[in-house]
Parts: structure tokens; C-alpha cells; sequence
């Protein structure tokens, strides 16, 4: 900055620092058109159920209005969609509260096997009802790290759940914590959960954390999430400074692992 004759009093002296803002253009565009776009995503998402809930409002007004058979039908279809848009608004509401916290990594400390062990107690039922089967595999003393007790347990409680439903029924599905060397004696953790289902597709794989992702949209398994499970356990573990490997292949079940440090 050269200062000019109309400063005056100041015009002779240097200015004491410069300050320069360099704006990354493209960052804001793309971070600003991710925004537009899953505004669009979600309104979309919300307004199929809801379109499907008018649609039958409708029927039992008009046509359906003297059956009831049809009416016990419509309104346990209507209950599920009801539902399904009340999972959709939970998942895009703890999104957005992760967001908001994504730069600092939370500093409390928690105890990695409690929290493996209150997702096995809570999903117990859920894999009952599914005919699977949750096997453990922890170490038996604590694993203590820094984290969020309670995003944590939603990055085990999604995986796990995704594990049940894609798994094949009957089949188990595996979840252990190993330490894992890092080399200069840094030890970090390995929590695995590994189901033998289906499994996915090599050019699915680089795409599962985003959100709304599905790899099979049309199926009814696909149906009952939201697309958004794996794009909030990516944002709790990027907070965490902590990683999300999967390994899997058509027919041989899918691992995912998270590699996260004390
Ligand atoms: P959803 O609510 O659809 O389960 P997620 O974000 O949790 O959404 O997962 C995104 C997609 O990744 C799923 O729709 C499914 O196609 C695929 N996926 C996730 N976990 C598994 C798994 N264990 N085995 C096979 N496919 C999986």
C-alpha cells in the first residue's frame, strides 16, 4: 500500500502491515453448489413419502372410503412412511449439528470397548429379529481415546446396523477392536465390523460416504435408511482425526474400518 498526499498527517510513514485476503474462489463455488445441491437432495428425499402420504389421504377420502381392509393397509403403509420421514429429518438435523462442530476434535475420554459393547446391547434385539448373530472381539482391558461418547456410538451403532442389513440372514457379523503400530511408536486403534452379505461393488466404494448415496436405490433394504448413515459417520470420524477404510467385493461380505488414534 503506498500511501497517497490525501492521508495527510500519515502520508509520510510506512504502513505498519498489509494485511492480504487471498479467497479461494473455487473452494467457496464447490462448497457452496455441495450446499445447493443437498438442499435439493433432501427436498426430494422428504417429498417422495410425503407425496405417497397425500396419494393415500386421498384414497381413503374418495375410492377407499368404505373399505376397511384397504384402510388397515393404507394406514400401516402410511405409518412407514411417516416414519421414514421422521428418520430423514433425524439424520439431516445430526448433519448438520456435526458440521457445525467439525473442526474441533471433542477431548473427553471414552472407553472404545464400553461403547462397542452398549451398540452390541442395543442392537441385540434388531439382530434377533433379523436372525443374525453379533459376535464380539475386544480386548479386555479398556481402550480408552480422546471422542464424543455419543457420536462414537452412532459411527458403531450405523455400522453395525448397515452390517445387519446387507449381511446375509442367518450369518454373523463381526466385530472386533485390535491396536494397530503406526510406526514412530504410535499405536492407533482398528475397529472392524465385517459382514459376509452381498457385498459392493468396486466403483460403489469410493462413493458410500456421500450423502444420499445408494448403491441399489430401488430395493427395499435400501428403502428403510436414508442414504445418509455413512456421510455422518465420515463427519464424526473426520472430527475425530480419525479414518474410514472399506474393503469388500461382489459375493464376499464388506469390512469397514475405522482407524482412529488415543
Ligand atoms: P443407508 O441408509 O442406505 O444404509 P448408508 O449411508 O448407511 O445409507 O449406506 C450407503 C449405501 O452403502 C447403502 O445404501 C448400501 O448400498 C451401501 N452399504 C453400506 N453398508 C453396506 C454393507 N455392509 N454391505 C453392502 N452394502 C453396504
Amino acid at each position: 500500500h503506498e500511501p497517497g498526499p490525501q492521508e495527510g498527517q500519515t502520508s509520510s510513514r510506512k504502513p505498519a502491515f498489509v494485511l492480504v485476503v487471498v479467497q479461494d474462489q473455487t473452494e467457496n463455488r464447490r462448497l457452496e453448489r455441495m450446499r445447493t445441491d443437498f438442499v435439493a437432495n433432501a427436498s426430494h428425499e422428504l417429498r417422495t413419502p410425503l407425496a405417497s402420504l397425500t396419494g393415500f389421504v386421498e384414497t381413503l377420502q374418495g375410492p377407499a372410503r368404505d373399505d376397511s381392509e384397504a384402510r388397515d393397509r393404507f394406514l400401516s403403509i402410511m405409518l412407514d412412511q411417516a416414519g421414514r420421514m421422521r428418520r430423514l429429518i433425524d439424520d439431516i438435523l445430526s448433519l448438520s449439528r456435526i458440521e457445525l462442530r467439525a473442526h474441533v476434535r471433542p477431548q473427553t475420554s471414552v472407553d472404545l470397548c464400553e461403547i462397542v459393547r452398549h451398540t452390541n446391547d442395543a442392537l441385540g434385539p434388531l439382530a434377533r429379529d433379523m436372525k443374525m448373530t453379533i459376535r464380539l472381539d475386544l480386548p479386555e482391558t479398556p481402550v480408552m481415546i480422546s471422542g464424543d461418547r455419543d457420536e462414537l456410538i452412532q459411527v458403531t451403532e450405523n455400522l453395525v446396523e448397515n452390517a445387519l442389513k446387507y449381511g446375509s440372514t442367518g450369518e454373523v457379523v463381526d466385530v472386533s477392536l485390535t491396536s494397530k503400530q503406526m510406526g514412530e511408536g504410535e499405536i492407533a486403534w482398528e475397529l472392524a465390523v465385517r459382514d459376509y452379505g452381498e457385498g459392493i461393488a468396486p466403483e460403489h466404494l469410493p462413493r458410500l460416504t456421500e450423502r444420499f448415496y445408494r448403491v441399489d436405490v430401488d430395493s427395499s433394504r435400501a428403502m428403510k435408511g436414508t442414504g445418509l448413515g455413512l456421510a455422518i459417520v465420515k463427519h464424526i470420524l473426520t472430527r475425530h482425526r480419525a479414518r474410514l477404510d472399506v474393503e469388500s467385493a461382489p459375493g464376499k461380505g464388506a469390512t469397514f474400518k475405522v482407524i482412529i488414534s488415543g
